[in-house]
């Protein structure tokens, strides 16, 4: 199986645009390849305060980290204080450990103290993926916890409603749509979901896509709109422009996966996963709106879930191809609930969610796992094999109307 396929527990496309940034030479400070010949020379001066030096030693630990694969050391300085935000880290580590992804360097570019105890740290990020090479920098926050400086995560903006806090990019100017299309979503999945969102839920904006990627997936092949994982924060790029209709159904594809993974246990393949999202949440404001499922036609559609099963979305396929995915996993789950009920395919999700908990998290055989329990849960509720299920769906494709689906 391809190591990729770990990542993509629950995702969702609108697609595809990998661009790359253009390297740029300058002085690497702390480097993992080729391997340091000195000691690190950053801002060496003696006005560095305990907080720069800190940051030092801890991106040092950071890229020795990823060079030797230590999940430990890289994690002992991240908060616990945020779950989600803990969560990712462990996300982004595996991903930076990727074979995709190589000659990782970290460089200071400043630091400041917001208080005593809390500082902000100007990172420049150089690393190779996929043959491009790439050049980021970010702001990251840290605080002073337990007697050691602590990684917050990227350093946004916050804004907080009752219901979730939403953080952003300095200078994002749709805070407001965003908040907005998140409540609608809270209410729409409230009638249809008997389980609701996590309290201190939290959704990340981003209006550089490609600084989405790199804080989130950065071993994921593809740019991609919006990003859930079980137990994290909503992380999405706002940078469609204005005309684009597909954020709200976004939002709700993107809470559909909080919620429903929540319910299995994060026990089910990645099709159910995204039928589901793209089912409850793409579609709910029309087909139209979703430039995937406006792709939809009965050609796009006639897979068997065993071939989805031996789909790797983490391998290089066409765009067409990605959206094929998606569109018969909606049109199966889509299937499943007109046929049977939406209570009937809420019973597979809870019936998956009798198991504990599954970690995707370094987690070599995670999707082989998932794909077995749904051959157990489909067995044991619908008293189908994936095979009939998948011949009941293609004589269903034949009954319907592709140019009136609604
Ligand atoms: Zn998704």
């Amino acid at each position: 199986m391809n190591s990729k396929l770990r990542f993509l527990i629950s995702i969702i496309i609108i697609i595809v645009i990998v661009i790359g940034c253009s390297p740029v030479d300058t002085t690497t400070v702390v480097e993992t390849k080729p391997p340091k010949e000195s000691t690190p020379a950053v801002s060496s001066d003696d006005e560095d305060t305990s907080f720069e030096k800190a940051i030092v030693a801890i991106l040092e630990d950071r890229l020795t980290a990823i060079q030797t694969q230590d999940y430990d050391l890289y994690m002992s300085v991240i908060t616990r204080n945020n779950q989600f935000f803990y969560n990712e880290q462990e996300r982004w580590f595996e991903n930076m450990i990727d074979s995709a992804i190589s000659d990782v360097s970290l460089q200071i570019l400043s630091t400041r103290m917001l208080d005593e105890l809390t500082g902000v740290v100007t990172i420049r990020q150089k690393h190779r993926a996929f043959s491009e090479s790439f050049d980021i920098e970010y702001p990251l926050l840290f605080k002073f916890e337990h007697g050691k400086w602590m990684d917050y995560g990227y350093h946004f903006e916050e804004f907080e409603t009752d219901r979730f806090v939403v953080k952003y990019m300095e200078g994002e100017t749709r805070v407001a749509e965003f908040v907005q299309m998140l409540d609608a979503a809270f209410d729409n999945l409230d009638g249809i979901y008997e389980l609701k969102p996590l309290d201190d839920y939290e959704m990340k904006l981003f209006f550089d896509r490609e600084m989405l990627r790199q804080r989130c997936i950065p071993a994921n092949p593809w740019l991609f709109t919006g990003w859930s994982e079980p137990d994290e924060s909503l992380k999405i790029f706002t940078g469609h422009p204005k005309e684009y209709a597909g954020y709200p159904g976004v939002v709700q594809h993107e809470l559909v996966h909080h919620i429903s993974i929540r319910i299995c246990n994060n026990n089910l393949p990645v099709w159910m996963l995204e039928g589901i999202a793209m089912y409850d949440g793409s579609s709910f404001y029309g087909l139209e709106f979703s430039s995937t499922l406006s792709d939809l036609s009965k050609k796009n559609v006639s897979f068997t879930i065993e071939f989805l099963e031996s789909t790797d979305l983490g391998s290089d396929l066409s765009s067409q191809q990605i959206r094929n995915y998606y569109n018969t996993s909606y049109m199966i789950v889509r299937y499943i609930s007109e046929t049977y009920g939406h209570d009937t395919l809420m019973k597979l999700f809870y019936e998956a969610g009798k198991k504990p908990f599954h970690d995707s998290t370094l987690n070599k055989t995670f999707e082989q796992q998932n794909q077995k329990t749904a051959d157990e849960v489909i067995m044991s509720i619908l008293d189908l094999t994936k095979a009939q299920l998948s011949e009941e769906y293609l004589l269903w494709l034949d009954t319907l109307d592709f140019d009136n689906l609604g």
